[in-house]
């Protein structure tokens, strides 16, 4: 039997706020001491009550204004109860019902790769966006001689620094397909969150967190199958890779009759299994009710307006614009809007060099390939884009060929140092005078007779023999251009 795959994914992304979401402790505790930003409300002590930050309500509307949600004109908190030691008061703040968003919708671009069924290669997917809302994060748990087994740990420490900063959870639709798409559709809110500028959206220090709900169904078939919840992968390569390995452990039971046990699973990158982390709560487990110590809130349309005319440009839009206002095609201008950072990059060089495509070309060609390699962003390396636009300048005007211009990249990657001190210190320089060049065109022709007379008899191929002569002479300092112009009008 074939089976269909259905995917949902719920993101938590952390906001960027100056203050917690109830009290007034700092959120830049990153590198500081456990628990010294903390205070009687994040802490949970009775008697202590919490007051909405205004900004982190803000913020979570234009999260869902980026995603086409409604925003609810009335909304309010929720207190979901559970137990759990990261957790001071020993419930969480969130929303139930009345989130701050519902609906909207998310398009993603499958470049190049086939929907199941259909010959045709390349796709859009739309995956519907549920809801978007707001709740406090949870402390942080370190566990100690853990030594890799789960609940295996001798203790736990406790941090509360974390307690309280503001959470939004977005919820999508089952509408995901295939381990791509969910990666696809995660770098593209990742995108636009950053674009939006309300997150760091940092997947490695938990900033931004995916978890994905994975079943399978009988092809065609209409009702959901059981799910398992696939949590801890913090990187887009866990989230593909945690995919394919949990339809794979599904299918395996399907296919053998056997159940699949609806249950939270942890995806182990060291080991590529996911492992049975707990059965899953029911809902109803978790006794929502009101917030009793927070008002709802009336978000005016006047409000939502307003916010709608602060939203910054989003990456489709960018991507448009880079299409249209630097002629690049669809996909240069899909790479270089694939995070706000490498767009913002492009863009600096553009104001300072007119050639958007000589730009595209490097930061998509070399500049790419040293960044991979090293596993750097492209706003950590050394090399900035004053340092990109005079290599490209020095090439321009002919005192470095393209080839040493990729060796000048390469130490200014490593050193940080600008090109032309690099070409400086190297005492390179493409040789473009005409009488040096000429001088080693005359003798090369004297040295190869045979390929003259090849030339003459119309094998043009000899040409390039020769030009690769000069070259060697020069080691491949001459301009290649000006070689190619002295010796037709020779040869002739
Ligand atoms: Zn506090």
């Amino acid at each position: 039997m074939n089976y269909e795959v259905v995917i949902g994914l719920e993101i938590h992304v952390e906001l960027d706020t100056v203050s917690k979401m109830f009290c007034g402790c700092s959120t830049k505790f990153f590198g500081e001491k456990p628990n010294t930003f903390t205070c009687p409300v994040c802490l949970g002590m009775p008697g202590s009550l919490p007051v909405a930050n205004e900004k982190a309500i803000e913020c979570t509307a234009k999260i869902g204004l980026a995603l086409n949600s409604k925003i609810a004109s009335f909304t309010k908190f929720d207190r979901k109860n559970y137990f759990y030691p990261d957790m001071p008061k020993d419930y969480q703040i969130s929303q139930y019902d009345l989130p701050i968003c519902e609906g909207g919708y998310v398009d993603i671009e499958m470049e190049g790769l086939a929907l199941e069924g259909s010959g045709s290669r390349g796709y859009t997917r739309r995956v519907g966006i549920t809801r978007v809302h707001l709740e406090e994060d949870t402390g942080k748990l370190t566990h100690i001689g853990e030594s890799g087994r789960i609940g295996g740990a001798d203790y736990s420490l406790v941090d509360f620094n974390r307690a309280g900063v503001p959470l939004v959870e977005i919820v999508t639709e089952p509408d995901i397909r295939t381990p791509d798409e969910a990666k696809i559709f995660v770098q593209k809110l990742k995108n636009i969150i950053e674009h939006l500028g309300v997150s760091d959206c940092d997947m490695e220090e938990g900033s931004f967190r995916c978890d994905a709900n994975i079943s399978l169904r009988p092809m065609g078939s209409k009702e959901l199958g059981t799910k398992s919840e696939v949590k801890n992968m913090n990187s887009f390569r866990a989230i593909q890779r945690a995919l394919v390995y949990e339809i794979e452990r599904q299918r395996e039971l399907l296919r053998a009759d056997e159940r699949v046990i609806q249950e939270t699973r942890h995806w182990d990158a060291a080991n590529n299994v996911t492992m049975s982390l707990r059965s899953k709560e029911e809902a109803h487990d978790y006794r929502y009710f009101p917030e009793p110590d927070l008002v709802p809130m009336e978000l005016s349309g006047e409000w939502i307006e307003d916010l709608k005319n602060t939203l910054p440009e989003l990456p489709d839009a960018r991507k448009k614009r880079f299409v249209e206002a630097y002629g690049l095609s669809v996909y240069d201008a899909e790479l270089l809007t694939s995070s706000k950072t490498m767009g913002d990059y492009f863009e600096e060089c553009a104001r300072a060099y007119n050639d958007a495509k000589k730009i595209s070309n490097w930061i998509m060609g070399e500049f790419s390939m040293h960044l991979n390699a090293t596993n750097l962003k492209i706003e950590e390396s050394a090399v900035t884009p004053k340092h990109l636009v005079q290599l490209l300048r020095l090439i321009d005007k002919g005192q470095i060929s393209g080839k040493m211009a990729k060796d000048v990249f390469k130490e200014m990657f490593e050193s940080g140092k600008l090109p032309k001190i690099i070409v400086e210190e190297r005492g390179l320089s493409q040789i473009s005078d005409e009488d040096a060049i000429e001088k080693i065109v005359d003798m090369v022709l004297e040295e190869n007779k045979k390929a003259v007379e090849e030339y003459g008899s119309g094998k043009d191929r000899a040409l390039g023999f020769l030009v690769g002569q000069v070259m060697r002479l020069t080691k491949g300092s001459a301009n290649p251009q000006l070689v190619n112009e002295i010796l037709r009008k020779k040869l002739t």
